[in-house]
């Protein structure tokens, strides 16, 4: 049914917004999916089909397009992050939680049907098990992100209850990919080292070396929110939002898996206000919902990511 059905995806130009529009243009044709974010991509003809430009505050401008264009599956990746939030806290919860409801409601008033919303592991906090947080557990996030987050699933989780709305979620760890810079949150220190190992430059690392956190590889994101979208309605358990697992690693593993490649690369240890950020998170995921559900299994461990990620960057 979704192979029909038009996408529409709100933040296209973001992280994640932006290789998650190319995959689904991949898979269900360029003309079946819209990007629209309320700033216009730099490289618009890379992504090679509709922009639209957005505001997902605006109820009304949503609801606009989603008709113009017969939209029926909402992504809402439009949100201000972690390490951002926290300098703009009623910015970061007027945006993240009226873009959800927005969205929530386009789906109860009839215009869309299915609605993909992120969730992360910033739901958890420094209360909530350290090694393989379970799926549900004891959350207490202490950072404005994470309250926005925790919300956001309990609504989910209230509109498929109560209205039957088809919504579906995963609570992604710290993202790294090639394709696109990161926006602002506690991770990103992951995907600059790359940019900085490859350019043969030293790097400043703002979290401690020992610091581990939940990641995982942009291809498995992507490929784990098409998959969660195209599984039966009936085997969706988890309405909130699923755990979702693939590495676990410090800035000083990391560091020295690039060495390898990259035997002369420096690093120094600056710690900012990020570090407590990261130090209110898990280490590591209990992901065996999702892969009981609907069959979630990761392909890229560190080493794989650190090679894809050294050879796109490289050619890039
Ligand atoms: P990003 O900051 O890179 O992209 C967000 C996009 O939203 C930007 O392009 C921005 O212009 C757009 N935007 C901001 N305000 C908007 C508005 N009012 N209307 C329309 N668009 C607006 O973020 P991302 O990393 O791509 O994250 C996408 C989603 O995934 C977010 O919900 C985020 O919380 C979640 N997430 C990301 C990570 C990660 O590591 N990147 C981890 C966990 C969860």
């Amino acid at each position: 049914m979704r192979q029909n059905s038009k996408h529409l995806i709100l933040g296209a130009s973001g992280q994640i917004g932006s290789v998650l529009t190319t995959e689904l243009r991949k898979k269900y044709g360029a003309s079946a999916v819209i990007a629209s974010d309320i700033k216009i991509p730099k490289k618009e003809s890379s992504q090679m089909g509709l922009f639209v430009q957005i505001d997902a505050t605006s109820y009304d401008a949503l609801q606009n397009v989603v008709q113009k264009y017969n939209v029926s599956t909402v992504y809402l990746m439009a949100a201000m992050l972690s390490a951002n939030a926290e300098n703009y806290p009623s910015k970061a919860w007027d945006l993240n939680m009226s873009s959800l409801f927005n969205v929530l409601n386009l789906a109860k008033d009839g215009f869309i049907k299915y609605v993909f919303w992120p969730s992360s592991i910033a739901v958890f906090g420094p209360s909530s098990p350290k090694i393989n947080v379970p799926q549900s557990t004891i959350m207490e996030p202490t950072t404005v992100y994470g309250i926005s987050k925790l919300s956001g699933e309990r609504w989910c989780a209230y509109y498929n209850k109560k209205y039957g709305i088809d919504v579906r979620s995963l609570r992604f760890p710290g993202l790294i990919g090639w394709q696109s810079s990161p926006g602002g949150g506690t991770t990103d220190y992951a995907v600059d080292i790359f940019y900085k190992a490859v350019a043969h430059q030293p790097f400043e690392c703002f979290l401690a070396e020992n610091t581990a956190l939940p990641m995982m590889y942009m291809d498995d994101a992507i490929r784990a929110v098409i998959e969660l979208m195209e599984t039966d309605s009936k085997k969706i358990k988890v309405r909130s939002s699923y755990n979702l697992g693939a590495l676990s690693f410090t800035p000083k593993t990391l560091y020295e898996s690039l060495l390898p490649l990259f035997p002369n690369f420096e690093i120094k240890y600056t710690p900012d206000f990020r570090q407590e950020i990261a130090e209110s998170w898990p280490e590591s995921i209990d992901d065996s919902s999702a892969r009981n559900d609907w069959d979630w299994q990761p392909q890229f461990d560190l080493k794989r990511m650190v090679d894809d990620m050294c050879y796109n960057l490289r050619n890039k």
